[in-house]
This record gives C-alpha cells, structure tokens and sequence, in this order.
C-alpha cells in the first residue's frame, strides 16, 4: 500500500535534538517532509491524516554517517592488524586487485543493510568504483552522498583529467535522489595539484569535499621532515616529494585551497602547532573514526585541542577494513592461510577466491557491523567528560552542518527531510540521550523521505 502523503508518528519520546527532548511528543509529516514537532496534547487537533502511535520509544533524527566507504564492507574484519599503516595499505590494495564488480556490488549493499539496520539514514560514504552507483542507488532506500575518490600518484594521469573524469561522473547523474562530492584520497596519496583542482572545483560547483588527512604517524612525519616509511615507500613509487618537509598535512590542504567550509576532513589525529587554529579558522569539518583509530593504535585523537579552535566535529564508521574480528580468528586466519600461501595466489583460481570472498547479510549476524551506536561508545569511554548529548549532535546536526544541509538533515524541525530512527526505550525522558549511546541491536524503525526503511517494530533481518 502506497505510503499516505500525510501522516503523525506519536511517540513517548521525541528527540529533536536541536531543541529539547519533548514527553508524549509527535512528529507530523507531509510527504517527505516534517511538517510540525511538538507535543502530542498540542497538535493532535491539526492530525488529518493517519496516526501510528510507536509507544514506548525514543524517536529522534536519522543518523549520518560521516565518513564511510561501503564498497569495502565484504573485507570486514579479514586484514589482520599491521606493524605500519603502509602495510595496512599494501593489503588492502591486494584485496581490492582480486575482486570484481560484483564483489563490491554486494559489500555495497551489504553495508548500506547494516547502517539501515543501526538507525542511519544518510551515509557520506567515499566511492572507489562509481560504476556501482546507478545499480546500488536505486536498490537501497539510505540517502546516500558518494565522494567520488581520486589519487593520483601511480596511475600517472594528469590531475585536470582526474578531476574531468571525477566532474565527468557527477554531471551524469544530475537529477538522481541521491549526490556525488569530491575526495582526492589524502595529501600523501595525491598531487598538491590534484588538492587545488579539486577544492576550486568544489566551490565553483557548490559540491562536498572529502579527504583523510594526518591519520597516521607515517604521513605526519612524511610531511614535517620529508623522512621515514611512507616517505620512502611513496618515493619508490615516484611521487614527486617536493610538497614534503616542514609543513603538517593539515597545511598541505591549506597551501593548496582544499581547506574550506566544504571539506570533511577525516581522522585529524596527528596535528602540528596552529593545525587546529587553521581547520576552525577554515570551517572544514573533522570526522573522527572511533574504532578504525583504535585499531591502528594512533596517538589520542585531539578533540580538546579541535573543540577549542570551534571546529565542528562528527563521527564516521570508516570501512570494515579498519576493523578485526577477534571473536572469530578462524576468519582471519582464513584469509591469511589463503592469501598467503604460493599455491593460491594464482590468478584464476576460483577455490581459494571463492574462500575469501564474504558477502555481509547486514541482518545483524555479522561478526562485525558497520554501527555509529558502538562507534559512539567507543568515543563516550575514550572521552568521559563529554555529555551524551554532545555526542549525538556529532552523528546528527554536526554532521548535516558539515554537508551544508543543516535544517534539512540531522534534526526535527519544520522542512527538514523525513529521515526518522527509533529506538526501543522505556526509562525517563531526562536520561534518553544516554539511552540512544547505549542502544544494542536493531533500531525499531526507520523512515527516509517519508517512507518506512525499516517497518516499526522490525525485527532480525532487513
Ligand atoms: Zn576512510
């Protein structure tokens, strides 16, 4: 039955998040749009449509996922942790060598189901391989902003052809749903040139900007002393070192012009004296990835420093690439028996392929999930003194602030889209933004532009 184009969510608890919890509160909604929040006693005489009582839950914005690269869910938990990032990288570019379009088809959608599943309704997500996109766009209801991603050290191109190519890929899907911005990789992994196109590109076509930037200790030391194993590594690989020695990554994308309002700047773990001055002073963003930072052991991310420079700050889950599975080490094990050994690494061979090829069910029965409950977690245990609230506001207004959709995402307003989560809750309306950080298992409900993603009260798969 085809959803009515005027409907009310009533709700025990309604979490606007940009203005104060309301009790008995309810959400009206015309089309795909929230047309009034408040308590139910005072709108309930406006209802002229159907109302669905939800009950005992907290319904609050959907959440958005800063910082994502779907395409590599199906590698979740299979690269075991490494002594340096550049043997991180080295594995996870063997990994994508062996998979085909279908591999990333289904580690795409498998992904897109978990966010889905968590209560995510918009995923700013890095795309490696945007012949995916018209195919996976429209099988999954999730708002989904692809940055398309460009590096440019081996592939030896031209920056402007890169940046065409990238420019090329956004014209041709104008008027879908869903959009495209820009991510040059990071500073290490692309040409200063490349950063400068790319950032003019951006502001003259009003589109999103992404990039990782100083999230290991290789890359800052490759960029403040033009030294060490990323250094070398990237310099036996002909890149041209010049832009290296004496600056930080985060003044490589100022020298450049890709530090700007429009830019998601990811992970902003290793900064320099003045770093944290430049990103608020720029109005870029900064994600920070709880559980991918955990896994690469960096040094504690410097959100005191970050806040104090008024930088906004939002949370992403990066790739399950980040993430190991110590619960089941036969899976690890698994790939590196295979990955491995000489008889399987030739070309053609089905068998072992076949073995490490992992398609995510997203239906909760994945030992590791794409989750921005546990990503919050993981950042409320690290950062004790932060008030839940705070922490919410990074996965929803923060987060819409930063893709210059504030008032459209991120909170329940008049005119905001109709992407709504709801959580199963029964304790008091004081205490609901500690409920939403403790949340487990599937949300009970999820609505994109006004339709049900998720049917309230879904339970197990979906
Ligand atoms: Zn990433």
């Amino acid at each position: 039955m085809p959803p009515a184009s005027r409907f009310a969510l009533r709700a025990r608890i309604v979490l606007p998040v940009s203005r104060p919890p309301i009790h008995d509160g309810a959400v009206f909604i015309s089309g795909n749009r929230i047309a009034a929040v408040g308590p139910w006693r005072d709108l309930q005489a406006q209802a002229d449509g159907p109302v669905t009582d939800l009950g005992e839950v907290i319904l609050l914005p959907g959440l958005i996922n800063a910082h994502c690269h779907l395409d590599y869910t199906g590698m979740g938990g299979a690269i075991p942790q490494q002594r340096s990032f550049v043997d991180w990288i080295n594995w996870i570019t063997s990994f994508k060598a062996e998979w085909d379009f279908s591999d990333f088809a289904a580690s795409w959608l498998g992904g897109a189901r978990m966010l889905l599943r968590n209560g995510v309704t918009t995923v700013a997500d890095v795309e490696a391989v945007p012949a995916l996109l018209p195919e996976v766009w429209q099988v999954t209801p999730l708002r989904v902003i692809s940055f398309l991603e460009m590096t440019g050290v081996k592939s030896r191109r031209e920056p402007a052809l890169i940046l065409r190519e990238a420019l090329d890929t956004v014209e041709s899907f104008a008027g879908w749903r869903n959009t495209l911005g820009l991510s040059p990789h990071a500073p290490y992994s692309t040409t200063p040139e490349l950063l400068r196109l790319a950032g003019a590109a951006a502001r003259e076509r009003g589109l999103p900007l992404m990039t990782h930037v100083a999230e290991s200790a290789e890359e800052f030391e490759m960029a403040m002393l033009g030294r060490g194993g990323m250094h070398d590594w990237l310099r036996r690989n002909d890149r041209d070192m010049a832009d290296c020695g004496g600056v930080s990554p985060v003044q490589q994308l100022e020298r450049t012009g890709l530090l700007c309002d429009r830019l998601l700047a990811v992970h902003a773990n290793y900064l320099t004296h003045g770093d944290a001055a430049r990103l608020g002073r720029s109005g870029a963003s900064v994600v920070h990835c709880p559980r991918s930072h955990a896994f690469f052991g960096h040094r504690r991310f410097p959100l005191e420093e970050l806040a104090m420079a008024g930088v906004n700050l939002c949370l992403g889950t990066d790739s399950l690439a980040t993430l190991t599975a110590p619960e089941n080490p036969a899976r690890s094990m698994n790939f590196i028996v295979h990955h491995l050994l000489p008889q399987n690494t030739s070309s053609g061979d089905a068998g072992p392929r076949a073995q490490r090829r992992w398609t995510p069910r997203g239906d909760g029965t994945d030992e590791v999930e794409l989750n921005l409950f546990v990503e919050m977690r993981a950042f409320a245990n690290a950062y004790r003194a932060l008030a839940p609230e705070d922490i919410v506001r990074m996965v929803t207004v923060n987060a819409a602030r930063a893709l210059h959709r504030g008032g459209e995402l991120g909170e329940l307003i008049p005119g905001a889209l109709a992407d709504l989560t709801a959580l199963p809750y029964d304790g008091p309306v004081g205490a609901a933004y500690e409920a939403c950080l403790g949340h487990t298992g599937a949300v009970g409900g999820v609505l994109i532009d006004g339709r049900w993603a998720r049917e309230p009260g879904a339970q197990g798969t979906g």
